[in-house]
Order: structure tokens, then C-alpha cells, then sequence
């Protein structure tokens, strides 16, 4: 499912799985957030219809359908065994052709991965943007190399803030200074 996500640039069908996982994620992240709602229809969720995150849980909520929409399953058993029957999920288009191209295949994986939990650890590498499989809960990047670099960013980051802030500070003391100075003139 990874190598899926991190191939296929510039496809517009993998694009289309990969913001099918954000949006899954997102959408999960902001239900967490206000404690997820005891529903298990999403009729049953008025709450969402209240406030700014209610519009976008709506908002993921219909673009998550849409891309699902794309897709129509329907199961087939083959035959019979000593253990029971052989059976698959044949996938259609909505024009009813019969379809076996990958993108059904990571439509129908990611639906399986939500359902089970497991989405939310496929994810993207907060430094390189590869996408990744979390072995834990707060894991945020691909390797240690990314980690490093992503903290030596921030270090820097902080160091040219705290600098331009001391540069920031000086300016107006000396800005100060020269009113005063101006002022006092004036007086005289
Ligand atoms: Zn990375």
C-alpha cells in the first residue's frame, strides 16, 4: 500500500487514492479531536452540523463518498472447496465494465485499512513527504535521517528567528532613544 502511494507521480488516479487517505485521516483527526461521536450512521451524527468543524467533517465526509463512488463491488463466488467456496470481489465502473486496474485494488485496501484502525498509520513523512507506515502512534518520519533533518530546520529556524527578533528589539530601542532625543531638543 506504501509503495503504491509514494509511485505513480504525476497519476492522476494514484493522486486521487493518496488524497482519499488524507481526507480519511483528516476527517479522523478532527473527530478525535471533539471525542468521536457514539454513532454508527452518519444521519446519527447531528452534531456535525454545528460549527466550523462540522462543516468540514461534511465537507471531507462528501468528497470521501466521491471518490468512492468510482467504485462498485459486487461479490462473486467461483466454486465450491472441502472448506468452503472460493470467492472475490469483482469491482465495476459505474458503467458497469468489469475493472481489475490497481486503483480499485488501493480503493478497496484503504476502505479495508479504515475500517480496521489501521489508516491513520499511513501517513505522510513530515520531512520528505514519502508516505509511510507508522510503527508507532506519534512516528512522523521515514527514517532517522529525516527526523534529524527536520529538527535541524527547526533549530535554525528558531536561531534566525531569536536573531531578528534581538535585531527587531534594537531597532526600536534605538528608534526610542532618537524621539527622546528629538524631544528633549524641542523642549529646550
Ligand atoms: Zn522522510
Amino acid at each position: 500500500m506504501v509503495r503504491a502511494l509514494n509511485g505513480g507521480r504525476g497519476d492522476r488516479k494514484v493522486e486521487g487514492v493518496r488524497q482519499l487517505v488524507r481526507d480519511i485521516n483528516e476527517c479522523d483527526r478532527l473527530l478525535a479531536g471533539r471525542g468521536y461521536p457514539r454513532a454508527t450512521r452518519r444521519d446519527e451524527l447531528p452534531e456535525l452540523r454545528i460549527g466550523e468543524c462540522g462543516e468540514q467533517v461534511e465537507a471531507l465526509m462528501e468528497r470521501i463518498d466521491e471518490a468512492y463512488k468510482k467504485l462498485l463491488c459486487q461479490p462473486k463466488l467461483l466454486c465450491p472447496t472441502k472448506s468452503g467456496w472460493i470467492g472475490e470481489w469483482e469491482y465495476r465502473t459505474p458503467n458497469g465494465r468489469t475493472v481489475t486496474g490497481p486503483t480499485q485494488i488501493w480503493l478497496a485496501a484503504v476502505y479495508g485499512l479504515a475500517v480496521g484502525g489501521l489508516l491513520g498509520q499511513v501517513r505522510e513523512c513530515k520531512a520528505c513527504k514519502r508516505w509511510l507506515f507508522a510503527r508507532r502512534k506519534d512516528q512522523r518520519f521515514c527514517s532517522g535521517g529525516c527526523r534529524e533533518k527536520d529538527y535541524r530546520s527547526s533549530q535554525e529556524g528558531r536561531a534566525k528567528r531569536t536573531a531578528y527578533m534581538r535585531r527587531y528589539r534594537n531597532g526600536l530601542r534605538r528608534r526610542d532613544e532618537e524621539n527622546l532625543r528629538v524631544a528633549r531638543k524641542k523642549r529646550k
